[in-house]
């Protein structure tokens, strides 16, 4: 029996040692951290269940195509309860003027006529783009070059439209689609959603998806995702090794052959599978030995190929938040000075979830969402020894902003933990503290990368960096693929695990 190596045991890791094991591979994934999930996680502080993932999952309809690779892992089990987000936010700019995002079209878009009834047509054209997204629901079971030609005729026929109207709003970004609205709340509210930069594609795809219902959260959060996902990869026979940081893929005549973990073993297999972040495969792993053009391309080009990360304060909160919304983006009282200053800040209750672990209290987390500029004046921080100091301030200052907008709640609240970009990359080994691939920019090109690295043999890539643009669905679908290929390069039918 073959015998392959699985480099990282996120949600992309597991996927691809399920599906290998279910095509009677035996694999082994090996996991730098002390539990597997990668940025699929959560965790417990003082008596508390904080998730460090999940705001929106889509795929959990079972109209969706992803929804048949959610139940083949165990991400989402007959019995998995799904939370749907009826208000996905509220966006509120004091004095009044304030309006939700609904996840029921019709709602949405009457809440957004109410609000700026001068932007009346802009916001017709706007929920009559999210409708025709709701539409598109890409093949996902295998790559398309895997594809035979009648498969890759039927995805022209049926999805032609869809191609012409995904490359068109690729090419446009937010803020510019924002420019034929009025109202500057809408424009900043539209343009900001998504982390700066994003093009108006990825919004559409995401309102599309929350609309059509598409997109919830499974009860139990990340964690319990992870949990459903490492226990079926167990339950198929698969071997998990936490704490074993792989430090170089040994290569013999362009063949890969095995790993070298830091603590100086080695580890030998048929395949080798990464599923790390990309920089830090081709870069540390593999010593830079071996070129991807996409992804080089990529990495030398920071201004349209920008990364996504956060700064957060996690805050408990003695009192019950249930009756407060989901999600609000407010104005800073006081603007929060990081790499510039922050206006806005963007507050997520997670009192949805009453299954996780909780002392009676109630979890926000207080959110900046920046890139690599962020990253780079917390990398510095840390190098200057202000790091502590600065995450003190921030916290505080995160503190009192919470504070001020809930003031009711002033003397119920206590930070228990903070996240910084630093965390993600320690803790992922991540490009710029990124946990979610590149950003899709309208500058940008969309990434579709097979994994295979010319000139090197018996390796996949897999994992969110290879297809455009991260994110959950993008991980279970590269682990799908590389087991995909290796089956065709080992000449064996690929079957799907039932489920
Ligand atoms: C705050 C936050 C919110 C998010 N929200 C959403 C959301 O709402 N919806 C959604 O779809 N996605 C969301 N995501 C993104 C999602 O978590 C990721 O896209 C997905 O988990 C990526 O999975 P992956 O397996 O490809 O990569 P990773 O999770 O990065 O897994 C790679 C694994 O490799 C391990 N590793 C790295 N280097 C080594 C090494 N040298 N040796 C051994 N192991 C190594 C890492 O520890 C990690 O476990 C969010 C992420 C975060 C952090």
């Amino acid at each position: 029996m073959s015998k392959i190596i699985i480099i990282g045991g996120g949600i992309s890791g597991l996927s691809a040692g399920i599906y290998l094991q279910a095509n009677g591979y035996e694999t082994e994934v090996l996991e730098k951290n002390h539990v597997s999930g990668g940025a699929c996680i959560g965790w417990e502080r003082k008596g508390c269940y904080i998730d460090g993932c999940i705001h929106w999952l889509s795929g959990v309809n079972p109209k969706s195509t992803t929804y048949p690779l959610w139940r083949e892992i165990h991400a989402i089990k007959e019995d998995t309860d799904v939370f749907y987000q009826n208000e996905l936010c509220v966006f509120d700019y004091g004095e009044g003027k304030k309006f939700t995002f609904y996840a029921d079209l019709e709602k949405l878009e009457a809440e957004l006529i109410s609000f700026a009834p001068e932007d009346t047509k802009a916001i017709k054209h706007f929920c009559k783009l999210i409708k025709r997204f709701q539409k598109i629901n890409p093949p996902v079971d295998k790559p398309s070059d895997m594809m035979n030609l009648g498969e890759l005729l039927k995805v022209a026929f049926t999805m032609a439209g869809d191609y012409i109207l995904v490359e068109r709003t690729a090419k446009i970004s937010c803020e510019k689609f924002t420019r034929r609205f009025k109202n500057p709340y809408l424009k900043h509210a539209i343009s900001t959603y998504m982390a700066s930069d994003y093009n108006l594609m990825s919004f559409l795809y995401m309102m599309g998806h929350v609309t059509a219902m598409d997109a919830g959260i499974p009860m139990g959060g990340s964690m319990g995702l992870t949990e459903r996902v490492e226990q079926r990869y167990l339950s198929l026979g698969g071997r998990l090794t936490t704490r074993a940081e792989v430090e170089e893929i040994l290569v013999e005549d362009d063949r890969v052959t095995g790993v070298r973990l830091k603590d100086g073993t080695c580890h030998y297999a048929d395949w080798v599978v990464s599923t790390t972040p990309v920089e830090h495969c081709l870069k540390d792993l593999l010593r830079s030995k071996y070129r991807v053009k996409k992804i080089d391309m990529r990495l030398e080009n920071e201004r349209d190929y920008p990364i996504y990360t956060f700064t957060t304060a996690v805050v408990k909160c003695k009192k019950d938040t249930s009756s407060l919304p989901l999600s609000v983006t407010a104005p800073a009282k006081n603007p929060v000075s990081v790499e510039k200053e922050y206006d806005t800040i963007s507050i997520r209750n997670y009192a949805y979830d009453r299954t996780v672990k909780s002392d009676g209290s109630d979890i926000f987390q207080i959110t900046l969402s920046g890139g690599d500029q962020m990253y780079y004046w917390w990398k510095n921080a840390k190098e200057n020894g202000t790091y502590l100091e600065e995450k003190k301030r921030i916290g505080q200052h995160l503190l009192q902003e919470l504070k001020a907008y809930y003031p009711f709640l002033a003397d119920s609240l206590e930070i228990i933990d903070f996240i910084t970009p630093m965390t993600y990359e320690r803790y992922l080994n991540s490009r710029h503290g990124c946990f979610q691939g590149f950003v899709h920019t309208a500058r940008g090109k969309t990434l579709m990368q097979k994994g295979i690295i010319k000139g090197l043999k018996r390796f996949i890539l897999a994992g969110q960096w290879i297809i455009q643009s991260g994110g959950l669905p993008t991980a279970v679908m590269s682990g799908r693929f590389s087991a995909q290929r290796i089956c065709r390069a080992d000449k064996k039918r690929f079957v799907a695990p039932s489920y």
